[in-house]
């Protein structure tokens, strides 16, 4: 936790394309937000702190999903609490790409979640929770709304952005081949994905050619790190980018090589049998068959949603930043559950550490 309460001026390359500057806001890129109707004002809330502190200036555009029709309240709501200027879409999901695919044994699936949830596991009855599990995992980043994008940053309910962001985070992203941006790292609930280590290392057995050489493989495996009351899942040490921010290249994901990751996974049931969540297999995709050098920790962008917040130190006049640097999680003892210390340990570089 320490090198999180230094000061945070970052990234640290000399590309960085300025607020108000002719490039801003020309990255084929889009805000991602899947949302119910009744998301509306958690999505109103989320999207209010993001356009003070980034994307007023930029102006990038805005792509709402569902499952079920957007209702006319909803998409007003939306129009409402964003400048007049601003570019918004609303798009329905295909039943066929979200819902429980017809090889899943449903008897199997509720006998199966029965058990997890007695175990105190979260969402393992929720049906339409795998399917959204799924969906982010197998099938967004072909919504027929997103082919023209080359970058998605998924925007939840509920979340805020803290501190000003002067520099066009897409084109950071386009300028400099990142393949994804992440703000936090967590252990997840080991019951939520007991046999997903094994099954990715059935798929590396079929493709290793598919195994990037410079990947971060070590974060991803046990190596006696976590404290107390963490337990691995057979060889995964569970810790993974937390999805609910995240900054993907949709051209990665849209790959052959991602595509038959996400396939075989699928086909194992594991979306349903267990309650493997998006997180962890987009995580272990990024690790094993990324360059990590390409994943890039967007330590400087103020960010929270409940219970966990990435509170970076900056200069405060400059940034604004509105909370308590450094600190992971505003009460109780969940600091645990924090593995960043993993990523810094085995995937930064050493000229990345003399950094910070
Ligand atoms: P948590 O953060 O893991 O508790 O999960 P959330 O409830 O925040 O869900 C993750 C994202 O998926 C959020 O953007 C939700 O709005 C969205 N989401 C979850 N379930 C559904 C669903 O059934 N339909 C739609 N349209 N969106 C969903
Ligand atoms: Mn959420």
């Amino acid at each position: 936790a320490s090198v999180l309460r230094t000061k945070i001026d970052e990234p640290n390359v000399d590309n960085l394309v300025k607020a108000g500057s002719d490039e801003a806001g020309t990255a084929k890129a889009t805000f991602l937000c899947l949302v119910r109707n009744e998301d509306l004002d958690g999505i109103i809330k989320s999207i209010q702190t993001l356009q003070e502190t980034f994307n007023n200036e930029f102006n990038y555009p805005y792509t709402f999903l569902n499952d079920d029709e957007f209702t006319e309240e909803f998409k007003k709501g939306i129009l409402n609490a964003l400048p007049a200027k601003a570019s918004v879409r609303f798009g329905k999901i295909e039943d066929s790409d979200w819902e429980m695919p017809a090889w899943i044994d449903i008897g199997d699936y509720q006998k199966k979640m029965e058990a997890l949830d007695e175990q105190g596991v979260g969402h393992a009855k929720q049906l339409s929770y795998h399917n959204m599990c799924r969906y982010y995992s197998k099938n967004f980043h072909h919504h027929p709304m997103l082919r023209d994008y080359k970058f998605a940053w998924r925007v939840e309910p509920g979340v805020s952005f803290y501190c000003q962001i002067d520099y066009d985070v897409f084109k950071f992203m386009e300028m400099n081949n990142k393949v994804y941006g992440f703000t936090l790292n967590l252990y997840d609930n080991p019951l939520t994905v007991e046999t997903l280590w094994p099954t990715v290392m059935e798929f590396v057995r079929e493709h290793p050619d598919y195994l990037h050489e410079n990947g971060a493989f070590e974060w991803l495996k046990e190596n006696g790190q976590k404290p107390d009351n963490y337990n691995g899942a057979n060889g995964y040490s569970t810790c993974h980018f937390w999805t609910n921010f995240e900054i993907t290249n949709l051209d990665f994901l849209r790959s052959q090589l991602y595509q038959d990751y996400v396939d075989f996974l699928d086909q194992r049931g594991g979306f349903y049998y267990e309650r493997w969540g998006d997180a962890p297999v987009r995580s272990i995709a990024l690790a094993l068959f990324a360059d990590k050098d390409s994943i890039h920790w967007f330590r400087d962008i103020g960010y929270s949603h409940m219970p966990y917040t990435n509170c970076p130190k900056r200069d405060e006049e400059k940034y604004r930043a509105q909370c308590v640097p450094g600190k992971f999680v505003p009460w109780g003892n969940l600091e645990a559950e924090n593995c960043q210390a993993t990523w810094i340990k085995y995937v930064m570089s050493e000229d990345q550490m003399d950094l910070y």
